[in-house]
């Protein structure tokens, strides 16, 4: 199996799938055409690495891409098959001299399916030889995938595969470095400063003092969306992991606001401080997409006075 290290620099390009800057919403493309990729070689259909786009690759996507697909989402997979190229783990290569395809990745204009019909799409050689070589490791590719981007739609895309005697989704492993990954993308998103009181300490580039939290915990949603998580310093993650401050929906400000658990003592010193950040904004992510999610305020507001 690939080292701990080597997979979490695979997860944290996975998490972070470049995409189209347009609007707030994440397309899906990427992420499924990896996940129907997967899909067929788990089939024995594709054995080498050379993907090729194949009807067996277009039907596989289709199937995938329906169950996630929004309205106005365009089934077209050969935006992300050339695109992924910006990720830094795929190549699309000419078949007749092996060259890679100079317009794949980099214009804005796509060559044709005429031209994409005479290419394949080559993974990253290490990448290449994990999915090869570990079933394990195409589940956990999978799994994070799905944990990132479509935790909601968990149980369809199984059925699909087939994954049949699969253990429950709270019982499998994740995959190792998940957890990094998630940090990794949650401290961007909110520039390393913690969501309630806006402190940020960041030293080297490595070394930041907020850590990455779920709203929803893990264990329960099974996801890794950004939008399922905050950036928060330690004293503020030990509060919120404690109930007794939670970011809560709130009409008038989309990322929310915090709300105190009752009865905390204003006159108390150590109190004082948690106490104030009642009704005080949510410091909201740098881009409107990753927003904090409606459910997870609300599980947040559910649990605040519970414990
Ligand atoms: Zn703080």
């Amino acid at each position: 199996m690939p080292s701990e290290k080597t997979w979490q620099q695979w997860l944290e390009r996975l998490y972070n799938l470049r995409r189209d800057k347009g609007g707030d919403y994440e397309r899906p493309h990427k992420a499924i055409l990896l996940i129907a990729i997967l899909d067929l070689f788990d089939r024995g259909i594709l054995c080498h690495n050379q993907v090729a786009l194949s009807p067996e690759l277009l039907k596989t996507f289709e199937r995938y891409f329906e169950v996630v697909r929004r309205n106005d989402d365009w089934t077209a997979i050969d935006d992300p098959y050339c695109h992924l190229a910006d990720d830094g783990f795929w190549q699309v290569l000419a078949k007749s001299g092996n060259q890679p395809l100079p317009e794949a990745g980099h214009s804005s204009r796509l060559p044709s399916m005429r031209v994409l019909r005479e290419t394949y799409g080559r993974f990253d050689d290490d990448l290449w030889a994990s999915i090869v070589t570990y079933a394990q490791c195409r589940r956990q590719l999978r799994d994070a995938l799905i944990a990132r981007y479509f935790p909601a739609h968990r149980e369809e895309l199984d059925t699909i595969l087939g994954i049949q005697n699969s253990l429950p989704s709270a019982l499998r492993d994740d995959p190792p470095g998940r957890d990094a990954a998630f940090r990794h993308t949650i401290l961007e998103i909110y520039d390393h400063r913690c969501a309630a009181c806006g402190v940020r300490v960041r030293v080297d580039d490595h070394l930041s003092l907020v850590v990455a939290a779920h709203l929803t915990p893990y264990k329960i949603s099974r996801s890794d969306r950004p939008d399922n998580g905050l950036a928060l310093c330690p004293n503020h993650h030990w509060a919120m992991e404690s109930f007794l401050i939670a970011p809560c929906p709130d009409d008038g400000h989309k990322a929310g606001i915090w709300r105190v658990r009752a009865g905390l003592d204003v006159q108390a010193e150590g109190e004082r401080d948690l106490a104030a950040l009642e009704n005080r904004p949510v410091i909201p992510p740098n881009e409107e997409k990753f927003l904090p999610a409606f459910e997870g305020l609300k599980w947040r507001e559910d649990h605040l006075n519970t414990r």
